[in-house]
C-alpha cells in the first residue's frame, strides 16, 4: 500500500456545521469505506459488525481457491492502491488482508465494535434508535446499511441429510478441522464458488464428484502474476499503477457492462464466442455436451476460470448430472439409481440474496416495517434510499450494479452519492432526507422497463431474478449508473 503521507485517523469537522453522529452497519468492504469517507467529512462514526474482524464476504468465506475474478487493481479502493497485488485476480486471504490493513490504517479499529450484531433500527424524532444483541442502544442520525449482499447461505433441504456421517457444511462456512487430501469429495452447485473449489480440490481429493443442476458458462481468464519489478514499479510510479486500473477497468465495461444489457449487442457475441471455444477445449464429446449450458452466456453469472475444464477432465473428477434424490449415511443418491460414495459433501449453493439489512427490524417513519415495505422484494431508489426511511443509507443496496464489475467502484459512486444527501443535514438545510414515492414508483419502473432488454431475462433461472421474475440488479448502462451517482437530483427526495 502507498505510505500515509498524513495521519489517516485524524479528522476535522468543518466549522459551523452541525455534529452528525452516524452508525456504520457492516465492516466489509463497503462498511469500511463508508466509515473512512463518513469520518473525512468530521462525522463521529461507530461501526457495528457482528464478525469478530474486518472484511466481510473475505472473512467469512474461507474455502480452498477462494480468489476474486474481478482485476485485483480494479478491486481496490481508489484512495489506497495497493501495488503489492501478487497477481491479476487476487486470492481470498490477500483481499481480507488488503481490506484489514486499509482499516487500522484509516483508524476505523478504534470505532468498531465487533461481535454486536445490530437487532433493531427505529426512526422517531429524526434519529435512529439501534439496539444490538448484545443489548447495546445508542441513537444515530444518519445510518449507513453496508450489510452485504452475498451473506446468508442458501441451504437447500436434501432428503435425508442429517443421516450423512461424513462432514457437510456450506462452502461459506468452510470447517478446516476437516482433512481433504486423499479424501471423496462432493460439491453441489456449479457457480463459481464450485468452479474454484473443482480447481483447488480435485488436485488433492482421492475422487471429486461435482452435482450439476445446471451447466455453466466458463469464460477462460488466466491469473497472470505481476513480477517483482512490476510491483515496484508500481510503488514507485502511482501514475502508471492508475494507467493498469483505467485499462483493466475499460476492459471490463467495454465488454461485459454492454453485453449484459443489450442481448443483441456484439459483446455480447464475443462473450458467447469466448466461451464456445473455451468449452470446445473440453476433448470428451459426451463430457462437454453434458457441460453445454441450454441458455445464453452470462444469463447467469459468468463463471470466470481458466483452470475448471482442465480440473474436471481430470480421471478423479466426475460430473454428475442426475439430480440428486437425497442423501443416505455414507453418501449421495442421485435420481438414476447411481450411488456416490462421499467423506465429505460441501454445499456451494449460493446466498439468500434479498436479505440485505435484514433480518434486523427496521422500523421508519410513521411506524412502517421494511420488511412490510419489502415483502415482495426488497427495493431501494438507485440503491441507496427507501421512502419513508430516512437518513438510512444503504451500499451495495438493491438493484445495484452486480456481476463481474468491481463492487468496490460501485460503493465508491455510492458512498460519494449520499455524502451529498448528508450535506443537507449537516449544513443545516433540513434533518431529514429520504426519496419520495413517486421517485422510487418511477425508478422501479424505468428499472423493470430497461430489463427487457438484459441477458438476465433471456430463459435462465438465477439469483439475479427476484420472486417476479425481474433482475433484482442494475439494468441500466453502467455510465447511466455513474451519471446518477455524480449528484442527486433533489427533487426526487423529500427532505423536512
Ligand atoms: P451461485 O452462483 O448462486 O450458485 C449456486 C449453485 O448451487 C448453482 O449451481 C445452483 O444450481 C446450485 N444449487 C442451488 N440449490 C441447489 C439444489 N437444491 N440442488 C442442486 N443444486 C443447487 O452461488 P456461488 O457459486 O456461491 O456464487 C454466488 C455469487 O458469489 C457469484 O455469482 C458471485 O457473484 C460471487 N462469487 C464471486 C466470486 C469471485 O471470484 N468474484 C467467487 C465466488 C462467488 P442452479 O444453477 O441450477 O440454480
Amino acid at each position: 500500500m502507498n505510505s500515509a503521507p498524513h495521519d489517516k485517523t485524524r479528522i476535522q469537522p468543518e466549522v459551523g456545521d452541525r455534529p452528525i453522529r452516524a452508525a456504520v452497519i457492516g465492516a466489509g468492504m463497503g462498511g469500511i469505506l463508508a466509515a473512512i469517507k463518513l469520518r473525512e467529512r468530521g462525522m463521529q462514526v461507530v461501526v457495528f459488525e457482528k464478525g469478530h474482524g474486518f472484511g466481510g464476504t473475505w472473512r467469512e468465506n474461507t474455502y480452498p481457491g477462494l480468489a476474486c475474478d474481478v482485476s485485483a487493481h480494479w478491486y481496490t479502493y481508489s484512495f489506497a492502491r495497493n501495488p503489492d497485488w501478487k497477481s491479476l485476480m487476487a486470492e481470498g486471504p490477500d483481499i481480507r488482508d488488503y481490506f484489514d490493513r486499509v482499516a487500522r490504517e484509516y483508524g476505523i479499529d478504534a470505532i468498531t465494535r465487533f461481535g454486536e450484531e445490530v437487532i433493531s433500527l427505529r426512526y422517531a424524532d429524526s434519529v435512529w434508535n439501534l439496539q444490538t444483541a448484545a443489548d447495546h442502544g445508542d441513537t444515530f442520525d444518519v445510518v449507513v446499511a453496508a450489510t452485504g449482499v452475498l451473506h446468508h447461505p442458501n441451504i437447500p433441504h436434501f432428503e435425508g441429510i442429517e443421516s450423512f456421517e461424513g462432514d457437510v457444511f456450506h462452502s461459506a462456512r468452510w470447517d478446516h478441522d476437516v482433512p481433504l487430501d486423499d479424501r471423496r469429495i462432493g460439491v453441489v452447485g456449479t457457480g463459481s464458488t464450485a468452479a474454484q473449489l473443482a480447481s483447488a480440490l480435485v488436485p488433492r481429493a482421492r475422487r471429486f464428484d461435482l452435482f450439476q443442476r445446471t451447466a455453466q458458462w466458463v469464460l477462460p481468464r488466466q491469473n497472470v502474476p505481476y513480477s517483482d519489478e512490476e510491483r515496484a514499479r508500481f510503488r514507485e510510479n502511482p501514475e502508471e499503477l492508475e494507467e493498469l486500473v483505467r485499462e483493466l477497468r475499460a476492459k471490463t465495461l467495454e465488454g461485459y457492462a454492454a453485453a449484459v444489457i443489450d442481448v443483441d449487442s456484439p459483446e455480447l457475441a464475443a462473450i458467447e464466442r469466448l466461451c464456445r471455444e473455451n468449452l470446445d477445449t473440453v476433448r470428451d464429446p459426451e463430457l462437454r455436451r453434458r457441460l453445454t449450458p441450454d441458455y445464453r452466456a452470462a444469463c447467469k453469472r459468468l463463471v470466470i476460470s481458466g483452470t475448471f475444464y482442465d480440473a474436471i477432465q481430470r480421471p478423479n473428477a466426475n460430473l454428475v448430472t442426475a439430480p440428486i434424490q437425497g442423501i443416505e449415511p455414507e453418501g449421495v443418491r442421485t435420481a438414476d439409481g447411481a450411488f456416490h460414495d462421499l467423506d465429505i459433501l460441501v454445499l456451494a449453493t449460493g446466498f439468500l440474496v434479498d436479505r440485505f439489512i435484514r433480518p434486523t427490524t427496521v422500523v421508519g417513519r410513521g411506524g412502517i416495517s421494511l420488511d412490510d415495505v419489502w415483502a415482495e422484494g426488497p427495493q431501494a431508489y438507485l440503491s441507496v434510499s427507501v421512502p419513508d426511511f430516512p437518513n438510512l443509507f444503504l451500499l451495495n443496496g438493491p438493484n445495484s450494479p452486480i456481476g463481474n464489475f468491481s463492487l468496490v467502484e460501485v460503493a465508491q459512486h455510492q458512498i460519494e452519492y449520499i455524502l451529498q444527501l448528508i450535506d443537507g443535514i449537516r449544513h443545516g438545510e433540513y434533518a431529514e432526507v429520504s426519496v419520495t414515492p413517486a421517485a422510487m414508483r418511477r425508478f422501479e419502473d424505468d428499472r423493470c422497463e430497461a430489463a427487457r432488454k438484459t441477458v438476465w431475462v433471456t430463459g435462465c433461472d438465477s439469483w439475479y431474478l427476484d420472486k417476479r421474475g425481474v433482475p433484482a440488479s442494475w439494468t441500466f448502462s453502467y455510465d447511466r449508473f455513474e451519471e446518477e451517482m455524480a449528484r442527486p437530483r433533489m427533487e426526487d427526495f423529500d427532505t423536512r
